[in-house]
């Protein structure tokens, strides 16, 4: 069995970003409502602020004195400083992978601005911090919202020590693989129009793009705007979110040591959370406690 983490605190529940961060709260309370942090694998880290200085690595002064005039400002920092803690604790060896549940969106932010309920690159700050603490230097971001991740590819474009895998709806194209390759560690696939078009385009892209990349460490964006009930594709159900999950992390198990950080900002609705959240960190635990489904 893995050794697992859950980075949540519960500014990240309570102060969610409205319309985007509709299962948050519900989506960390159906972990303790199915019994799963009885597990003894299973760990509850409760996310501490990020600090300025972290934040700063991508962001300019200008943008994070903007962010703190709003009222996003502390649930940006503990949604950074989940992802922070489990980025330390996953290359550290403390645990083998970890959820982050955020209660903003990230991949959205660019250094100076952002758009879309995001504000810092949640996903994106756990690269600078483990290099500034000498723990790694090549990393994957695997990112299945529906929306392009435009804050994350502007931030890291010249960084061939990142690979970018992004599903996305932003742009219309045939599915030929090298249309959307901006570099050869930058791609955008198309999603898919139902859970079994989903997982193949997933299973198709990523576990043999990870595999020639190497790299220490997959962060998986697991947006939930692609569930049916939600603003994005509307095209899957809860069902294809721990089916996906199993293909992520058998990925980094294969190619990266198991090394996998989940975020999500659960945007769905509470009972696809409740439904999705629990089984994916049934997965990454390796409980078994959902047989069959
Ligand atoms: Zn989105
Ligand atoms: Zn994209």
């Amino acid at each position: 069995m893995k050794r697992t983490g859950v980075f949540y605190h519960d500014v990240c529940g309570k102060e969610a970003y409205s319309s985007l961060a509709m299962g948050v709260e519900e989506g960390f309370q159906s972990i303790q409502k199915e019994g799963i942090f009885s597990q003894p694998n299973v760990t509850w880290y409760e996310s501490e602020p990020a600090t300025v200085e972290q934040i700063a690595r991508l962001h300019s002064q200008e943008w994070i004195e903007q962010v703190k005039q709003t009222q996003w400002w502390r649930v940006s920092l503990y949604s950074v400083g989940g992802m922070i803690g489990a980025t330390e604790k996953v290359l550290e060896g403390e645990i083998d992978n970890a959820l982050v549940i955020a209660g903003v969106g990230g991949h959205h932010a660019h250094r100076d601005s952002a758009w879309g309920g995001c504000y810092f690159n949640v996903i994106g700050l756990g690269i600078p911090h483990a290099r500034a603490k000498s723990l790694g230097k090549r990393f994957a971001i695997v990112d299945t919202d529906t929306h392009h991740a435009d804050g994350v590819r502007d931030l890291y474009k010249d960084d061939e020590d990142m690979l970018h895998i992004c599903f996305c709806d932003t742009f219309s194209w045939a599915y030929n693989s090298d249309d959307r390759m901006e570099s050869k560690t930058k791609f955008c696939f198309p999603h898919g129009a139902s859970d079994e078009e989903e997982i193949r385009n997933v299973e198709r892209e990523v576990p043999g793009r990870i595999k020639e990349f190497k790299p220490e460490l997959i962060f998986w964006l697991c947006g939930m705007d692609t569930h049916q009930d939600s603003y994005g594709t509307a095209a899957l159900t809860e069902k294809a979110y721990p089916r996906l999950a199993k293909i992520i992390k058998k990925t980094a198990d294969d190619y990266c040591g198991g090394k996998l950080i989940v975020k999500t900002c659960c945007n769905t609705r509470p009972h696809a959370t409740r439904y999705i959240i629990p089984r994916i960190v049934d997965c990454l635990a390796e409980l078994g406690k959902y047989p069959g489904e």
